[in-house]
């Protein structure tokens, strides 16, 4: 599932893609992608890429011709590049560039969207002005984080996955991290020493970046969908298996609707001394 790591590598990708291409036009299928958005600017949208942002999960971009879209990669959602006349599964939209290239984004399971807009309304759309502090492109340290995160009286790994405290962050990402800083994920922000904060924020860091590591070789990025023989992840997925640092098995547990796995010996509720 897409988390900010993918959703910049998807950014990264985008960029080389339109570098020195221009989009000749796109193509739509009448599918609950586009939601509410109006299809016609997303099919009049043409030109160079003139725009392109992420934050948190979101990416913008935006055209010469002063039109753009906020995406959205949802739960299976990506962007493939593929020569034109490829069929390419669950090809939700297309974007043909001069090169005769075209950018598909595929979703099988469309909880992904994409909202297209005047390019000078990207900023303001609801669920991107919402968005909380950004660990890559906002200032990003311990302050920043306990700021962000501090008020919160709600389990410090639902806190984690709050966008509109902490964008980019998800079910996957915020588990690693409190899995490298040896935090509970039901402490709460409250609870943390300042000790506890500045670990936090620094696995915070190695999290992403460990990710945007793996993921820096190929154009198309494949998620791990379900946990399995493949888990490139320290925690995540990984209950009733052996904790990769001291071999207590890891265990998992449902908070706010989503599975937490943690290790109760690296991640004691209630640490010794804070
Ligand atoms: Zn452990």
């Amino acid at each position: 599932m897409p988390e900010l790591p993918e959703v910049e590598f998807a950014k990264r990708a985008l960029s080389r893609w339109f570098k020195g291409h221009k989009l000749v036009r796109t193509e739509a299928e009448k599918v609950r992608t586009f939601r509410d958005s109006d299809v016609g600017i997303f099919a009049a949208l043409k030109g160079s890429l003139t725009h392109l942002d992420r934050r948190g999960k979101y990416l913008s971009l935006a055209f010469s011709d002063k039109l753009g879209f906020v995406a959205h990669l949802g739960m299976t959602g990506k962007f493939l590049k593929r020569p034109k006349g490829e069929e390419v599964r669950w090809s939700r939209a297309r974007f043909f560039l001069d090169s005769g290239d075209v950018i598909h984004f595929q979703d099988p399971r469309m909880f992904g969207f994409i909202d297209a807009v005047p390019a000078s309304e990207l900023a303001n759309r609801p669920a991107v002005a919402k968005l909380g502090l950004d660990p890559l492109v906002d200032t990003f340290d311990v302050a920043a984080l306990q700021t962000a995160l501090g008020k919160s009286k709600r389990p410090l790994k639902v806190a984690l996955m709050d966008q509109e405290r902490l964008a980019g962050l998800g079910n996957i990402h915020a588990a690693e991290a409190l899995f490298r800083s040896h935090l509970h994920p039901s402490r709460t922000p409250a609870s943390l020493s300042p000790a506890e904060w500045k670990a936090l924020h620094k696995a915070i860091v190695a999290t992403i970046q460990f990710a945007l590591d793996q993921e820096g070789g190929s154009d198309d990025i494949e998620y791990v969908e379900e946990p399995g023989a493949k888990n490139p992840f320290l925690i995540y997925g990984r209950d009733g298996t052996p904790c990769r640092k001291c071999k207590t098995l890891v265990k998992s547990f449902t908070q706010a609707g989503r599975t937490t796995h943690f290790c109760p010996t690296c991640q004691p509720l209630h640490p010794r001394s804070t």
